[in-house]
């Protein structure tokens, strides 16, 4: 078997340990979104798993995501394209051109660089840019994110004043820690803003992410091994 029929096989199995998960947990809204992150691996890598039928895929880094992902777009239609690493306020235009969803909408001035390129975008385009928010849930000082004790004000700033189109939380949990308490307590914040969407879970954690409410989790290595 190729590396590329591995990934696709990968898929199917990672596919049916989500809908196991989910079926365990019933989720109202069905099995999360997998978002099928496929950072540093090029487009002959990739589309075997767009062939196999995925089309939500989550990338880091906005070069590298404009050098791959025009052209896959062109070939498989549908596809949903999710920045999961951190944007340079210098980078958002070009992010909300190849970009579907933002999910790293991380501190206030990158919440004003978008608020001020989409007021644009939308006399042009009228896009409504998903993003999420990340929220630092382990508040590691190396880590991006909105500290959970600023979430509630940084969450109200970004939709009443910036008018941002929030449509879920993010984290990233330390590694050192069982990832089960920052879940839970992404799950609290969203819930107390009425935010319907989790996305958590990579892939040492996702089963857990899922019985904690995931309605995406963000899978690299599990599906394309490990990155060089
Ligand atoms: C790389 C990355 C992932 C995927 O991690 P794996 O362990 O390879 O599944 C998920 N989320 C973010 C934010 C990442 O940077």
């Amino acid at each position: 078997m190729t590396d590329s029929n591995q990934a696709a096989s990968n898929l199917e199995a990672i596919k049916q340990t989500i809908d196991d998960a989910a079926g365990v947990v019933k989720h109202e809204a069905g099995p999360p979104t997998l978002v099928c992150v496929s950072k540093t691996h090029d487009g002959a890598e990739i589309i075997p798993v767009l062939a196999a039928g995925q089309r939500v895929f989550g990338e880091n880094r906005v070069q590298e995501a404009m050098a791959k992902w025009p052209d896959l777009k062109k070939q498989f239609s549908g596809v949903e394209l999710h920045l999961i690493g951190p944007l340079q306020t210098n980078k958002v235009s070009d992010a909300v051109k190849i970009f579907d969803v933002i999910e790293t909408v991380d501190r206030e001035k990158l919440a004003r660089a978008l608020s001020r390129v989409l007021a644009k975008e939308t006399e042009k385009t009228k896009k409504n840019l998903p993003v999420f928010i990340q929220i630092n849930t382990g508040e590691e000082e190396q880590k991006a994110g909105i500290s959970p004790t600023q979430a509630d004000a940084f969450i109200s700033l970004c939709r009443d004043e910036l008018k941002l189109n929030v449509v879920g939380l993010m984290c990233i949990p330390p590694v050192e820690d069982t990832p089960g308490m920052h879940f839970a307590l992404l799950g609290k914040i969203a819930k107390r803003h009425n935010i319907k969407n989790l996305s958590m879970g990579m892939s040492a954690d996702y089963e857990t992410a899922i019985h904690f409410g995931a309605t995406h989790v963000r899978i690299g290595t599990a599906i394309f091994g490990a990155r060089k």
